[in-house]
This record gives C-alpha cells, sequence and structure tokens, in this order.
C-alpha cells in the first residue's frame, strides 16, 4: 500500500501540456502524448544513509518509490571513482561498467522495476538491441515480471545473446531503428513501456550516478563531468541528479555538463550549435559507438536544456579518436566499449590542449564494458541504438 503522504510527493508532470499526474498507475507518457518528467522532493538525510549499505538503495529518499517497498536488486555496488593522472592533470573515471549487466544502465532498470513492481505490472515491453534492453531484461527476470524487448534485425550479437539469456522474448523488427521503436510503442498499448527514453523512472535511476560521486567527493561536487549522449540517460541523469542535491541544499553549484555524441551522428551537437529551438533528425552513418547512435533523440530539448543551464557543452568525435581512446585506456588496464571512448576521447583531447584548470575536478563516468563489445565489434557496426 502507498501511504498517502508518499503518493502526493511524487508527481509526474507532462512536459507537453503541462498536466500533472499522481504516480499511483502505470503511466509512462501523458494521455495527450507528451513526455512525462518525475516532481519529487528528494531528501538526503545523513543519518537513514548512513544506515544502509553504498549503492543506489542508499538514496531511498530521492527516489520516487516508497519507502517500504522492496527494491528489486541484483546487489548494485557503489561503482569505483578512480583517480587518474592524464598528463599534468588528475581526474577521475567512475566506472560505470561494473553493474551486474555490464553498463550504468543497470541503475535506470533496477529503479523502474521496482516502481513497475510496486505499480503491479506484471508484463512490459521495451525496444533496444543494447545495455538498455539487457538491463531492463536483467531485472525484469529478477522481478517475475515477463518482457519483450524488440530488437532490430541488424543488431550486435553479443547483447541479443545476453537479452536471451535472461529469458526475455525477443522480437526481430524488419526495417530501421524507428519501425522498431513503433512496434514498441504499438505493443505498448496493452503493455507497460519500460523505454529507456520514454519511460521518466529509469531517468530517476541514472541520477543516482551524481549521489554517488558527491559523497565519493566528500560531499562535493565536480566541476565537469564529459559523458557520451544519445537518448540522454546518462547526461539527464547526471543533470537531474545534481540538480536534485542542489535543490536540497547539499551543493550551491553544478557541473559544467559536456555531451559527447559520435560525428557520425550528431544530431545533439548541430543543434545545441545552432540555437537548441529545433532538432534535424540524422540518418546515423556506420560507428563503432553503436549505443548513442540515435538520430531522434526523444529528449532532444530536456538534453540541450541540461547541457545550457549547466554552462556545458555539446561535441562530437570521430571514428578514429573513439578507438585510439579505447586502445589507450585497454592498455592501461581499462576495458570500456566504444561508446563509453567517446567521453574519454574528449577528456583526452581536453587535457592535450589545455582546456582543462589544473585545480578543477573533472568526471568521466565509463559507461559500459569492453566485454561484449569485444566480441562482437571487431569489425565496425552500424548503430543500432541503445
Ligand atoms: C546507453 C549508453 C550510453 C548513453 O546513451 P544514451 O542514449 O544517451 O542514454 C552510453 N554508453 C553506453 C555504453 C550505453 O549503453
Ligand atoms: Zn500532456
Amino acid at each position: 500500500m502507498l501511504r498517502p503522504e508518499f503518493a502526493s510527493r511524487v508527481t509526474l508532470k507532462c512536459q507537453a501540456c503541462g498536466t500533472s499526474h499522481t504516480a499511483n498507475r502505470p503511466l509512462w507518457a501523458c494521455p495527450c502524448g507528451g513526455i512525462l518528467d518525475v516532481l519529487m522532493r528528494a531528501r538526503f538525510p545523513k543519518e537513514s544513509m548512513a544506515l544502509r549499505a553504498p549503492g543506489l538503495w542508499r538514496y531511498r529518499e530521492a527516489l520516487p518509490v516508497a519507502l517500504n517497498t522492496p527494491p528489486i536488486s541484483l546487489g548494485e555496488p557503489q561503482t569505483p571513482l578512480v583517480a587518474v593522472a592524464l598528463g599534468a592533470y588528475r581526474v577521475y573515471l567512475k566506472l560505470d561498467f561494473l553493474f551486474p549487466t555490464g553498463s550504468f544502465k543497470a541503475r535506470g532498470a533496477a529503479v523502474l522495476l521496482t516502481k513497475a513492481r510496486e505499480l503491479g505490472v506484471t508484463s512490459l515491453v521495451e525496444d533496444s538491441s543494447g545495455n538498455a534492453g539487457a538491463a531492463i531484461a536483467a531485472y525484469a527476470a529478477a522481478a517475475g515480471v515477463k518482457a519483450t524487448i524488440y530488437v532490430p534485425a541488424r543488431a550486435a550479437r553479443a547483447k541479443t545473446a545476453q537479452i536471451a539469456l535472461y529469458g526475455a522474448q525477443i522480437k526481430v523488427v524488419a526495417g530501421s531503428r524507428a519501425d522498431v521503436a513503433d512496434a514498441a510503442l504499438l505493443a505498448a498499448r496493452s503493455q507497460y513501456y519500460a523505454s529507456h527514453a520514454w519511460n521518466p523512472f529509469f531517468l530517476e535511476g541514472t541520477q543516482t550516478i551524481a549521489f554517488e560521486i558527491w559523497e565519493q567527493l566528500d560531499g562535493r561536487v565536480p566541476d565537469m563531468v564529459i559523458s557520451p549522449v544519445g537518448h540522454g540517460t546518462m547526461l539527464l541523469g547526471l543533470a537531474k541528479g545534481f540538480d536534485s542535491l542542489r535543490r536540497a541544499g547539499m551543493t550551491t553549484h553544478v557541473p559544467r555538463l559536456i555531451g559527447v555524441q559520435a560525428a557520425a551522428c550528431a544530431p545533439l551537437r548541430q543543434a545545441f550549435r545552432q540555437g537548441g529551438s529545433e532538432l534535424s533528425p540524422v540518418q546515423p552513418g556506420p560507428t563503432q559507438a553503436d549505443g548513442i547512435a540515435i538520430g531522434r533523440p526523444l529528449r532532444w530539448r530536456q538534453i540541450l536544456q541540461a547541457v545550457s543551464d549547466s554552462g556545458g557543452d555539446i561535441v562530437a568525435v570521430g571514428e578514429d579518436a573513439i578507438a585510439r581512446s579505447m586502445s589507450y585506456w585497454a592498455r592501461r588496464g581499462l576495458l570500456m566499449e566504444p561508446t563509453s571512448a567517446t567521453a574519454t576521447a574528449v577528456l583526452e583531447d581536453f587535457a592535450a590542449s589545455n582546456r582543462l584548470q589544473p585545480e578543477q575536478v573533472v568526471v568521466v563516468p565509463i559507461t559500459g564494458s569492453g566485454m561484449k563489445s569485444a566480441v562482437s565489434n571487431t569489425e565496425v557496426v552500424v548503430g543500432d541504438g541503445s
């Protein structure tokens, strides 16, 4: 049972028509078709947090789930924040590939599935042939919820195999990435849509990376965070998480957010450069960064606003720089997937061209494990979304 006081603490606000909905039924979009955001007053009570193990469930008062709802958990760790030297600079890598599913998408899936179970959901659909599909499939399995994942015919095999092994039903859709999304949307008329792009509870989960960074830096917030961006689940999570900390009085400033796209698919960068009032969808070119090969990011307005509010930027990197950075870090012992190496490529570029200040605290989330891509990406694959 939801406590009445709790139910009123969480609302879902529509970006299009402004309507606020109560969060006590399985709603993933506004009936008007608009995108929903979770609104709640996050709290960070030191005493309650200290009683809980490190990890994302430590921040329950900042998550839109009733305090007595049992979390769907696969033992999510507080991921390490590792200081590394880069030329004259010291920067931090946040090892978010160390989740049970091999990517940070576990953050979003854990909170989404916990909320879904709280709402009585028994079956759901998602469209993703990548880390998001795998994370939703894993947490659905842990929750005992039936998952159907729609994937394009040209999906990376290692990730599709992972989704199948978790027991999710896979529906292969011929055609473009948009056709896959359309098929899932159709199915979502009768089932809960666990879309990492649409479903606002996914972002509520990814924001926990900001809470962990804040605690790991002893209550400070970095000056800059550099993150890959496609649909924005990492970048918007960072923005939302740091903003929650600011509104709760835990910090006075928030980091500059640098979103990184692959040059082969950079609609957000182009829109940001052109002032941010419109976005021209692109047809993704071939890229190793298949996790962010998103030609038309659903929450593009919100992403551009978050980057602009933070005083940040959106940049693009080429395939050579991605491959070079991935290999550079692998030779320092860190195997990441190419999508993650878009952000480290920018980090190296900023360091090499002295665009960092020596005293600045810079964090780069390492979003996905190189274990899956090392097998399937030995040659360049065409982006199929995340
Ligand atoms: C999903 C994903 C991202 C971020 O992508 P968004 O589309 O912006 O959510 C980055 N890296 C990896 C490895 C991913 O799977
Ligand atoms: Zn609406």
